[in-house]
């Protein structure tokens, strides 16, 4: 029994709430904690009338580590869970080694100003951590995070050797919003639009390929178990660094995610004007209208009135004249677009369908070939009933929860940071069919390799 502390009151930190609360064996006293203290006031009604529990709201600014220091030592928990934003997982590890506690986030670090990541900051950090003898896990999502895990597990129980594998995250759920993100819509729309690269050891290692808006993308039809047919995109995603690194017998790794065509048509609008760039402009206030951004863009951009009529960016909310508050008057195109879209916790009321996320594994078992699929099918609508989010929240806070678990009962022991594929994945596999995200693992036949991929 111990305390734990969850950074972040957004949607992941809704989940990641509510499911600590679930577990009063493991965590005996929670605190949520958040920039502003609204949502974490609503969440802590939600578990007290859910769950019959009672939780700790605290705010915090997690950009400033000494903010962090502060809350640490006042609420001494034993294990952070940051399910904030990627550009405080550093302030919150720095906070962690000065207090003594371990640390979990769930996605790579993040600058404002240059979207892209990767793990080397965070790997950097090994040291520092193995000589406090605190352990970090890094990316306890689901992708990343569970997705280290089915590899972790495939490689301990069914290959004796991967070469191949392809992650699939497929989302056939529809929340009826004419233009939403399922997480943070700055971070999401900042992640998508940068160039898709994969690992192909025979083509030199990493291989850069046409971006998801682009004519020439690279994009297949994918027989999905439960959700049937939907078209699946290349792209990077974090876990594919690592994984490469962690197994170096992998031939090719690649990341794959489905998009509907109303995702990428207004994601081809954003790139077309700039509306998802990140470098701030400066206004005369804090307060600025997204009209008068959309004008400032079309100013300097020379695109001219044309934006005004664009039915689209009206539609969104991106010609409103409503001024909205930043935090500086120095604001970004895509921290506006943020600003506008729906946040993602409002989406769950309605939104039906499943996601299914997973791993299709090739490789030797005891001189076979052989090929495994293991993936988890989620639904949307019970995650609503259960929580009160939608599916991709749930999936993506709940394995941070299992990993506060694993570290606090000592079923994961060690000092240093880790990526999940590098623990024994048995007792998280066994927490996830117990408390939410159940698995299944099929045999994959030689002829589908044909069938998918090049
Ligand atoms: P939300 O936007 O709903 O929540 C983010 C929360 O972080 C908000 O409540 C916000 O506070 C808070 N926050 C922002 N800045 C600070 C700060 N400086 N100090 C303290 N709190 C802060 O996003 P999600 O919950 O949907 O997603 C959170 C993150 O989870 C994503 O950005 C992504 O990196 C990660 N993720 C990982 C996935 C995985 O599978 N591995 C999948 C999905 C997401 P406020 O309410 O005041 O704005």
């Amino acid at each position: 029994m111990g305390k734990v502390l969850i950074i972040g009151g957004g949607a992941s930190g809704r989940v990641a709430t509510h499911k600590a609360a679930q577990i009063p064996e493991v965590f005996s006293d929670i605190t949520l904690a958040s920039r502003s203290l609204e949502k974490p006031y609503l969440i802590q009604a939600e578990v007290r009338e859910k769950r019959g529990r009672d939780i700790n709201v605290e705010q915090v600014d997690a950009d400033q580590t000494s903010e962090v220091v502060n809350l640490i030592n006042k609420t001494k928990p034993e294990v952070v869970i940051h399910v904030a934003l990627p550009y405080q997982n550093f302030p919150i590890m720095d906070a962690c080694l000065e207090t003594g506690v371990h640390y979990i986030d769930t996605a790579t670090p993040e600058v404002r100003e240059k979207p892209g990541f990767d793990y080397k900051g965070q790997w950097a950090y090994d040291d520092k951590f193995k000589e406090k003898g605190l352990m970090a896990l890094l990316g306890c999502g689901f992708d990343p995070g569970v997705t280290s895990v089915y590899t972790a597990y495939a490689k301990k129980h069914f290959l004796d050797k991967i070469q191949f594998l392809d992650i699939l995250d497929c989302n056939a759920g529809s929340h009826g919003r004419t233009f939403a993100t399922n997480f943070d819509p700055e971070i999401n729309i900042r992640e998508i639009t940068l160039p898709p690269r994969h690992y192909d050891k025979k083509k030199g290692g990493w291989v850069q390929t046409p971006s998801i808006v682009d004519r020439d993308s690279i994009h297949q039809t994918f027989d999905f178990p439960v959700t049937g047919k939907k078209e699946a995109y290349l792209l990077y995603h974090e876990e594919l660094e690592s994984l490469v690194e962690h197994y170096p017998e992998i031939e090719r790794a690649r990341f794959w995610m489905t998009f509907g065509e109303n995702y990428l048509s207004h994601l081809r609008a954003f790139i077309k004007y700039g509306v998802n760039s990140s470098t701030p402009l400066e206004f005369d206030s804090n307060e600025v209208s997204p009209k008068e951004m959309i004008k400032r863009i079309s100013e300097t951009s020379q695109r001219g009135l044309f934006f005004l009529n664009h039915l689209m960016f009206d539609k969104i909310g991106l010609l409103s004249e409503e001024k909205i508050k930043f935090s500086s008057n120095r604001i970004s195109p895509v921290v506006m677009l943020g600003a506008v879209l729906p946040k993602p916790e409002t989406l769950g009321s309605g939104y039906m369908g499943k996601t299914v996320i997973g791993n299709i594994m090739w490789g030797e078992f005891h001189g076979e070939p052989r090929s495994v699929y293991i993936y988890n099918v989620s639904d949307h609508a019970k995650c609503f009933q259960e929580i009160g989010c939608q599916g991709i929240s749930y999936t993506a806070a709940l394995p941070s929860v299992i990993g506060a678990k694993m570290i606090m009962t000592g079923e994961w022991k060690g000092s240093g940071v880790f990526n999940l594929e590098q623990l024994d994945p048995d007792h998280f596999m066994r927490d996830m069919d117990r408390y939410g995200l159940p698995w299944e693992v099929e045999e994959f036949s030689r002829k589908f390799i044909k069938d998918f991929g090049d």
